[in-house]
């Protein structure tokens, strides 16, 4: 018997299938109800199954090569390109690779602009996602919060006059586009006329663009977010907006900027670019095969639907005597803390006093109403 068919005869006991079949009826169950996350269910990758059966593997820089052979990286490099159009970035001056998500991006291009500037200051927001936090302390990154607005936007007084104090310093401005709780987007027009004014040299963006990223290029009048904009890195998360069996994302830089700091190794033929070591080479297979398979048409349906969806939610709620509202460009719905009861049963994420509903494709209409009637009846005094 060969070596890879040694342990055919071994099978699950009966109850391990059984926890396997209760596992596969609860994902069932909860799918449909899964309207207070941004993850897109309206995807078929079952042509992409057979490529579970190999060991494969995208180890170090896609745009390098690996000894490692039953990897992906020409897929990675596509899917890098499409986004890199999506971001605008130069052609030929970017770099990039497909992460486990956006937390990895973020953290990716946090490290970026410490190793660029190791004195600087990260100024990122209330608002800002968990993982910012998290990253900075790790990276033992020198970094100020600043206050957010009601509407979930950096409060810029509080970034001028922080940043006023610190001027001999380099900022690193984490911007979020598309905060988690508002889907607000930090106006980086500001953020740079604050830097001008301050008469600051030098400085580095980050965008943390995790669900925006996929909105902001198919809408026709997008804040300044990317690239074109003057960001120097953006993270965007693949199983959000485009939606994924598994997590992964995407980060992209200037490249520039990454080949000041690129480290060779020999150990596996590769430049030891990326924060991983060994990484998905399905993942970036699932994004090449969203992206072909969609078009930029096919994401701009996506992405008019769920806006439109946004609108008629907001309309929903306000009908039933919900105070809703949403920011530009925003599929993001935002309205008070739902009763406890309503939070548990439409997997609603609340934070403090708001909730949020987050409308992709999936997230019907009648899912909407359904939503909205349950929620009016929650408020309403028992007879
Ligand atoms: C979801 C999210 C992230 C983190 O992305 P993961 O893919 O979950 O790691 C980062 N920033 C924002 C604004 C997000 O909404």
């Amino acid at each position: 018997m060969s070596p890879l068919t040694q342990n055919a005869g071994r099978r699950l006991s009966a109850a391990d299938h059984r926890r396997l079949d209760e596992l596969f009826a609860r994902f069932e169950e909860l799918g449909p109800r899964c309207i207070g996350y941004p993850c897109n269910r309206d995807w078929d990758y079952s042509e992409l199954y057979r490529f579970l059966s190999f060991n494969a593997n995208n180890v170090g820089d896609p745009f390098q090569g690996s000894l490692y052979r039953q990897n992906t990286h020409d897929f990675e490099r596509e899917v890098l390109a499409k986004f890199a159009e999506f971001t605008r970035a130069d052609p030929g001056a970017y770099w990039g690779y497909v992460t486990s998500g956006g937390t990895e991006g973020n953290m990716y291009g946090l490290y970026l602009a410490r190793e660029l500037h190791p004195e600087g200051i990260v100024y990122f927001s209330e608002q800002s996602h968990y993982s910012v936090p998290k990253i900075l302390r790790l990276q033992h990154t020198r970094n100020i919060m600043i206050r957010s607005q009601g509407n979930g936007e950096m409060d810029y007084d509080d970034l001028r006059e922080t940043l006023k104090l610190h001027r001999d310093v380099p900022p690193i401005i984490f911007a979020n586009i598309g905060t988690t709780m508002h889907g607000a987007i930090d106006d980086l027009d500001r953020i740079k006329a604050i830097l001008a004014e301050l008469a600051i040299p030098s400085h580095y963006i980050h965008a943390d663009a995790a669900l925006s990223g996929m909105i902001l290029p198919f809408v026709g009048d997008p804040q300044p977010w990317c690239f074109a904009d003057g960001v120097d890195s953006i993270s965007i998360s693949g199983h959000k907006l485009i939606g994924a069996p598994l997590p992964c994302g995407v980060v992209l830089a200037r490249e520039a900027h990454v080949d000041r700091i690129a480290r060779s190794v020999e150990y596996v033929g590769v430049n030891d670019t990326t924060i991983g070591g060994s990484r998905s080479a399905f993942s970036p297979l699932v994004l090449w095969y969203a992206l072909r398979r969609l078009g930029d048409g096919g994401l701009k349906e996506i992405v008019d639907r769920s806006l439109t969806s946004a609108g008629y939610a907001v309309a929903a709620l306000r009908d039933r005597g919900i105070d809703a509202w949403r920011g530009e460009n925003s599929i993001t719905v935002v309205f008070p803390r739902p009763p406890e009861a309503l939070i548990e049963r439409w997997e609603i994420a609340p934070d403090r006093d708001i909730g949020h509903i987050i409308t992709l494709p999936h997230v019907t209409t009648d899912a909407i109403d359904a939503f909205a009637d349950d929620f009016a009846s929650a408020l309403a005094p028992s007879p």
